[in-house]
């Protein structure tokens, strides 16, 4: 085409494409063993599929209600009070949307005006700077020291003003695989005590947790639930990354000002999938026994990768696996998991990444949503380098 003279101003000048796009590609072009865009390679539950045909074939394919399909909020409501104690109206305090990048991205661009500064703790998921910055907010940078990559909650609060408008939270992280406690979270309700800080928590691997640690929702703080906002997503959940469904529970007045900004970006969720998951969602097995499910991978990850010269970090929860390659190469981390991503057949995503200045640890993270063969394979091919 030819090209119209340049009067396009960025809304996001320094944005690329994102890590996950550029590792899956690179991965397909290579016929790589894909352990870096996280999703799972293995089959989700037969019966979700033969639930979600049903509802097309029964004929529910017409628009949801805007904040989704009302049983299905119910479940939500109910599911969230056996496990938190906390009760969300499903009438004004639940929305259903399609994904937690976009449930985020509406929050943001719903609560944040311009000027406004958000606090992010990183390393963090790649969504979080770019939506700040598309609100108009101003982006503050907290950070996880490495290895532990726990929160230092009085760096933390060095970095609040009276322009503070938000704080991100993220437990399990991606990408650290870290999981935040309750003290942690005792400490963040004093902090913000006081202020008109809102918490958004990402909360979308809250059933992928191990051992023995409790998640610690945001929503079992009523203190912190009464300002916070929080996203889940049933692509984690159920094994259905690519059907983008997920859910955003806030307190009703934070969850009115969503649905405007949301009601204008997507207006509703496919609506087979919502009856599908209304129905699915009573087994609760189907997320109470993902932690166990998904901790036997990482074990088995874990064991296999002992013959390589990688150091895994620790993992308490989500599906990924940080680990240092200082002893394999000096390259810097985009470079070596390109680099090994051609040369011997396994993506992973470089955690630089996920830092607004690059920060190179030389780590890789490893998604370990896949099948045992899959592990197998991949730890093989990591271990002859
Ligand atoms: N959340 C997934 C990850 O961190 C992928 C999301 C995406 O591809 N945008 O790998």
């Amino acid at each position: 085409m030819p090209t119209f003279p340049n009067i396009i101003k960025s809304k996001l000048p320094k944005a690329g494409t994102t890590i996950f796009t550029i590792m899956s590609a690179l991965a397909n072009k290579h016929k790589a063993i894909n352990l870096a865009q996280g999703f799972p390679d293995f089959a989700c539950d037969s019966e979700l599929v033969k639930l979600v045909n049903e509802a097309m074939k029964k004929g529910h394919n017409q628009y949801a209600p805007m904040p989704g399909y009302m049983p299905l909020r119910e479940a939500i409501a109910e599911k969230n009070f056996d496990l938190y104690s906390a009760q969300y109206n499903p009438d004004t305090e639940i929305t259903i949307m399609p994904g937690g990048t976009l449930a985020i991205n509406a929050t943001i661009l719903a609560l944040i005006h311009e000027g406004d500064e958000v606090i992010v703790i990183e390393p963090c998921y790649d969504s979080y700077v770019p939506s700040i910055i598309m609100a108009g907010g101003i982006p503050v940078y907290a950070t996880m020291k490495t290895p532990g990559y726990q929160v230092d909650w009085n760096e933390l609060k060095k970095l609040v003003n009276q322009h503070t408008r938000m704080i991100i939270i993220n437990s399990p992280n991606n990408p650290t695989g870290q999981v935040i406690s309750s003290s942690d979270m005792q400490k963040l309700e004093k902090l913000v005590a006081g202020t008109d800080i809102i918490v958004l928590s990402d909360e979308v691997y809250e059933h992928i947790i191990f051992d023995g640690f409790e998640h610690q929702s945001v929503s079992r703080f009523p203190k912190l639930a009464e300002r916070s906002v929080i996203i889940s997503s049933f692509g984690k959940t159920f094994h259905t990354t690519g059907w983008k469904i997920g859910y955003c529970l806030a307190p009703a007045n934070l969850m009115v000002e969503i649905r405007k900004v949301y009601q204008f970006m997507v207006f509703s969720v496919h609506t087979p999938t919502q009856y599908a998951i209304t129905e699915y969602i009573k087994n609760k097995d189907a997320y109470l026994q993902l932690g166990a499910f998904y901790q036997k991978k990482r074990d088995h990850f874990s064991i296999l990768m002992e013959s390589s010269r990688f150091k895994l970090l620790p993992c308490s929860g989500s599906y990924f696996q940080c680990a240092i390659y200082d002893k394999i190469s000096d390259e810097g981390d985009r470079d070596f998991a390109s680099r090994i991503t051609e040369e011997i057949g396994v993506a992973s995503i470089p955690i630089s990444a996920f830092y607004h200045k690059g920060v190179d640890n030389k780590v890789l993270r490893f998604c370990f949503a896949k099948k045992e063969e899959t592990l197998e394979k991949a730890a093989e091919k990591l271990s002859s380098l």
